[in-house]
């Protein structure tokens, strides 16, 4: 086969590689697809797969998603879509206690804000592992009738004696030889709630000395009277993870199941179990039960986390820091959860980029919080419109305004929107006798170096004019109210006299007749240790206490019918968006998402 064109060249991802290979080698170019999940006569029963690959994200609906999750949807999604398969979207629903609609809902939408879907020829692949339960409970049945399973009765700490360690074999449970009919009967009654939680579990039986702990007959099935967010109380025994997963891989036809490396110990019970499901057996009645799964079966890939400095992406501990008030929210502009990043004005596009440029490796890896901005400051910086603001405002009154113009006069000024995008156009404000100014860029005595406003030096007002600084006003505390200036004639900005007058320094500036009053909330890191999940200090005693500041000033009029979620490239200042929730036309709030990378004008 190797039907498919060959993915144009990406960052180092050894998943791509091994994809490549097996695609050409027709590894998987079998099987069958029975147009939904199911079992091998389902499967049999349709057509050859479509999809030359198929893919999956299954996160557990137990939390919100974080970057470290979108690492992961986008491998999957992206190799799916680079190799023209199918990603599906499943929930591993399988833990009834700890799982909810709403993060059902909040996942679905965030990996469509990222832009994936799961749809190919009509079919949505969204699945819910919770609508496998019979099946697994079929399969369950099956590795007991074949001697694979048993009822296992000895208390959970005999369980855990017996289990052994990394140096030591375990021991045999005293059940682990019963007959299939004896465990078959239990296993039953497990399912019909005639026994007490934790009383017994069901276990393969494999091998109590592997040295691979995860093949000491690993528990399949626990009894837990527990509410269900989609089957309520229909079952009283739920599947273990390692048990449920592969069986839903394989129900779906996955070919990849990709995962990240602390499930390395766990692939060969993946292998076993799948080969197991997968072939025929006769029993010793001489009854033959067929497979009850297609084959090949999906293979278990893992490769290493993505780990972000400054951030933390436990699900635990982001929940704790929400429920324990640290944050406003999953969605606080400062959580590293994709709901936080898109408040924050993280644009989906960026994202993907991060997740591609940092490949996919067989180990662990940090990758630094400025990775992530840069791939946002490279995705917004030719595309985001330009304005000013002022965000520590000190008045700048142009005192020969009125003498030279007449107060009421405003001076029309443009600039554009983009300066690499002339396409996009002009934005419009005025200059008149009053002006803001950033407090900082104002100093009564100068310290070397600075070339901005102090009493004998000329800046330019951007696309304005060039004033020179005479002095300030201060209040009764000597606290600076507003610096005076005049302007000079003839010096604005795209005039035939705008070079005559030469000045090192170049400030922005609303007028105070034309701006609108805006709050700016300047976000920082939310942990000032670059590791804060690491060592044996406490996240919590970790946390920034500057990670958040709110600040009141302007921005120019061409913001006046800015809606919610719109990012600018504030000069001078950053990158911003209009907070999605919070922002008003008439009070706008504006999250500051990153500086810009080098600093403005020095001085
Ligand atoms: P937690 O342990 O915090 O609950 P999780 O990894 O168990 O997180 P799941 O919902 O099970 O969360 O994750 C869904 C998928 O996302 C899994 O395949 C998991 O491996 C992957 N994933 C989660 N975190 C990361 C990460 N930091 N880097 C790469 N992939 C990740
Ligand atoms: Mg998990």
């Amino acid at each position: 086969m190797s039907a498919h064109t060959p993915p144009p060249a990406k960052p180092a991802n050894f998943l791509r590689s091994l994809i490549e290979r097996e695609l050409h080698d027709g590894v998987y170019a079998q099987r069958r697809w029975g147009g939904s999940p199911g079992d091998a006569a389902h499967h049999a029963a349709g057509g050859k797969d479509p999809a030359p690959v198929r893919l999956r994200f299954p996160p557990e609906p137990n939390g919100y998603l974080h970057i470290g999750h979108a690492k992961s949807i986008c491998l999957n999604f992206g190799l799916a879509r680079d190799f023209g398969g199918v990603c599906h979207l499943r929930f591993d629903d399988t833990n009834p206690e700890k799982e909810e609609q709403e993060y059902v809902d909040a996942i679905v939408e965030m990996v469509h804000w990222l832009g994936w879907s799961w749809q190919a020829n009509g079919t949505e692949h969204l699945y819910y592992a919770s609508s496998y339960f019979d099946f697994m409970y079929h399969a369950a049945e099956f590795l007991v009738e074949r001697g694979l399973a048993y009822v296992d009765e000895q208390t959970p700490e005999e369980m855990r004696a017996n289990r052994g360690d990394f140096t030591t074999p375990g021991r045999d449970s005293p059940w682990r030889d019963r007959a299939p009919a004896d465990n078959l009967a239990r296993l039953r009654e497990m399912r019909d709630g005639r026994h007490a939680d934790g009383a017994m579990v069901l276990r393969a039986k494999i091998d109590m000395a592997s040295p691979n702990i995860n093949l000491r007959d690993p528990a399949l099935y626990r009894i837990k009277r527990a509410q269900h967010h989609a089957t309520g109380e229909r079952w009283c025994i739920y599947p273990m993870y390692t048990y449920a997963h592969p069986i839903e891989d394989a129900l779906e036809n996955i070919t990849h199941s990709i995962c990240t490396l602390e499930f390395e110990d766990q692939r060969p019970f993946y292998d076993w179990l799948l080969a197991r499901l997968a072939e025929p057996a006769t029993l010793a009645d001489g009854r033959v039960l067929d497979a009850l799964l297609q084959s090949p079966a999906p293979k278990q890939h893992e490769f290493g986390r993505l780990n972000l400095s400054y951030v933390i992406t436990s699900k635990r501990k982001l929940k704790a820091l929400v429920d324990e008030g640290h944050v406003s929210g999953w969605d606080d502009p400062r959580m590293p959860t994709l709901a936080g990043l898109r408040r924050r004005g993280y644009t989906p596009s960026a994202i993907r980029k991060f997740a591609e440029d940092t490949g996919a490796s067989k180990t662990n890896v940090w990758i630094d919080y400025s990775v992530l901005e840069g791939a946002l400051r490279a995705d917004l910086e030719p595309q985001a419109p330009r304005a000013m603001a002022v965000l520590d405002p000190l008045r700048l009154k142009l005192v020969n305004w009125s003498e030279l113009y007449g107060f009421s006069h405003r001076e029309p000024c443009n600039a554009p929107v983009h300066p690499q995008q002339p396409e996009l156009g002009l934005r419009g404000f005025t200059l008149g006798p009053e002006v803001w100014v950033e407090r900082d860029d104002f100093a009564e005595v100068p310290a070397k170096g600075f070339f901005r406003l102090f009493p004998g030096n000329k800046v330019r007002l951007k696309y304005g004019m060039v004033v020179e600084c005479t002095g300030c006003e201060k209040d009764a505390e000597g606290r600076v109210t507003a610096v005076l200036a005049n302007v000079l004639p003839d010096t604005k900005s795209g005039s035939a006299g705008a070079d005559a007058v030469k000045v090192k320094g170049t400030i922005t500036w609303v007028g105070v007749h034309d701006a609108l009053g805006a709050t700016f909330n300047l976000y920082d890191r939310l942990f000032t240790a670059a590791q804060p999940d690491a060592g044996e200090a406490d996240f919590r005693g970790l946390l920034n206490p500057d990670s958040r500041r709110t600040v009141h000033g302007f921005v120019e009029p061409s913001l006046a019918s800015a809606g919610a979620d719109q990012r600018w490239q504030f000069e001078r200042h950053g990158y911003f968006v209009s907070d999605r929730l919070d922002h008003r036309a008439k009070a706008p709030v504006f999250n500051r998402i990153t500086g810009l990378k080098d600093g403005w004008a020095k001085g």
